[in-house]
């Protein structure tokens, strides 16, 4: 016997009803990008691998460990074998692109969203998947845009405590932090290898070997043995400049002034390489474990280090799988949608009329479920229950009156409608 085929581990099929769940936040992410004057970027869901290499970096677990990779088969003699890797994110594909299509010569800051899956091989678990959803954004342009301001900082803050209200997502925490610039990095680093020297024996392997290249991630552990550990390590805020200092507090005084409340969490350094200064992450506490709902911050040396011009830029990504999980813990999540009305031939030769009366009914903007005549009518009635407020009747002699009957389940009424009238009927109130 053969075996059956499943899902692949760490992908999941999503079935109605909850797809109408992400449908809706992927509509009321669209209405508040709209707003905020951002337009829609989609990017190859494969690049080069170089791409992550360069910009997500090399020593990140997503490079080191979590990349899909493959070597592609040339083709002809014409094409080289390529090494390809499944986006597990999408800020390097559009720095790519806004470089590629030369977006900063516009002259014009880039605001740019996008939706859609990004891979990782990562262990599978509640809210981590192997494939999963984001929905990001990226402000970019060149310094003359105003791209550095720490107003941008603040604006991208404000909306997406602005989405997350409008989502419904009720008690989220905004941590906020600056990585300061690269050379604040580097003192920083240098301060924090120093003070590892005594304690990193203590740590986990992956500390160990971040402590040697690249300290900063020993805050990104995870393993909860090594927190008070982590706790008593110099923070990133005694190392920052005056520059930096002063860009981070426009960025906290602008969210105060519009009312957005935030915590500072010195430990909140990203996993990835190019961020600078604004690093943030808003969380939940409906999630449990992985209770990040989105990351974002600046990333100002990183069309440069793409070989780019000068761009600086702020983004976010957001996980739409913990978003879907967070509102099904809060319960506001829909419920399952009812059809408006189900049609229900009497006799299969009935079937084609059925069909032209659902079309009509369709078009009258209603949802409509289409029964089947070679059913008995109480199997249509048994079918219509469980789908629809109403049922249509439609037999021989409601075809040729032109006069319907339609029960409503929740009254348990049946009424007699002229075709005419039949849309409208469907379409108020289901006590009638
Ligand atoms: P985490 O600490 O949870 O691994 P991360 O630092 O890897 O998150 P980012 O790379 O910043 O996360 O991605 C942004 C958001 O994408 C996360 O806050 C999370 O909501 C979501 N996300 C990341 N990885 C996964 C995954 N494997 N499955 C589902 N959602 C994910
Ligand atoms: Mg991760």
């Amino acid at each position: 016997m053969s075996q059956t085929l499943k899902a692949v581990r760490g992908t999941r099929d999503l079935l109605p009803p909850e797809t109408a769940l992400w449908n809706r936040i992927e509509a009321i992410a669209r209405d508040v990008f709209a707003r905020y004057n951002f337009g829609e970027i989609r990017t190859p869901v494969f690049e080069d691998t170089a791409l992550f290499a360069r910009s997500v970096g090399e020593d990140t677990d997503i490079v080191s460990k979590e990349m899909y990779t493959w070597e592609d088969r040339a083709r002809a003699q014409s094409e080289k074998t390529q090494s390809l890797t499944l986006r597990p994110e999408n800020t390097a594909g559009v720095v790519r692109a806004y470089i590629e299509h030369g977006l900063g010569e516009s002259g014009q800051l880039q605001k740019l969203y996008y939706i859609g899956p990004q891979f990782r091989r990562e262990r599978p678990q509640k809210g981590r998947y192997r494939q999963f959803a984001q929905i990001g954004a990226e402000v970019i342009g060149p310094p003359s845009t105003g791209s550095e301001s720490p107003l941008r900082d603040a604006e991208i803050l404000e909306m997406l405590a602005t989405l997350l209200d409008e989502l419904g997502i009720t008690g989220w925490t905004l941590e906020l932090n600056s990585v300061g610039s690269a050379a604040d990095r580097a003192r920083y680093n240098d301060a924090l290898r120093a003070a590892l020297v005594a304690v990193v024996g203590q740590m986990c392997a992956d500390c160990q070997r971040r402590a040697v290249t690249n300290p900063l991630r020993v805050l990104d552990c995870k393993v909860p043995a090594d927190q008070p550990i982590i706790a008593t390590l110099p923070v990133i805020a005694d190392s920052l400049d005056e520059a930096s200092q002063a860009h981070f507090a426009a960025v906290t005084a602008a969210l105060d002034a519009a009312g957005v409340p935030y915590t500072l969490n010195h430990r909140l350094v990203r996993g990835l390489d190019y961020y600078t200064r604004t690093t943030f992450e808003f969380t939940h506490g409906g999630l449990g474990a992985q209770n990040a709902l989105l990351g974002g911050g600046r990333y100002d040396g990183l069309s440069e280090a793409m070989g780019g011009p000068k761009a600086p830029g702020i983004g976010f990504a957001m996980g739409e799988d913990r978003l879907v999980l967070t509102l099904q813990a809060l319960e506001t999540a829909q419920p399952q949608t009812v059809a408006d009305a189900f049609v229900a031939p009497l006799g299969e030769s009935l079937n084609p009329a059925a069909l032209a009366l659902a079309r009509e009914l369709r078009h009258a903007g209603l949802r409509v479920e289409l029964g089947e005549g070679s059913f008995r009518l109480k199997r249509s009635f048994e079918a219509a229950d469980k789908i629809a407020r109403r049922i249509v009747i439609l037999g021989e002699d409601e075809l040729q009156s032109g006069i319907l009957t339609v029960k409503t389940f929740s009254t348990g009424i049946q009424t007699k409608v002229p075709r005419a009238e039949l849309a409208a009927f469907l379409a108020g109130p289901a006590k009638g």
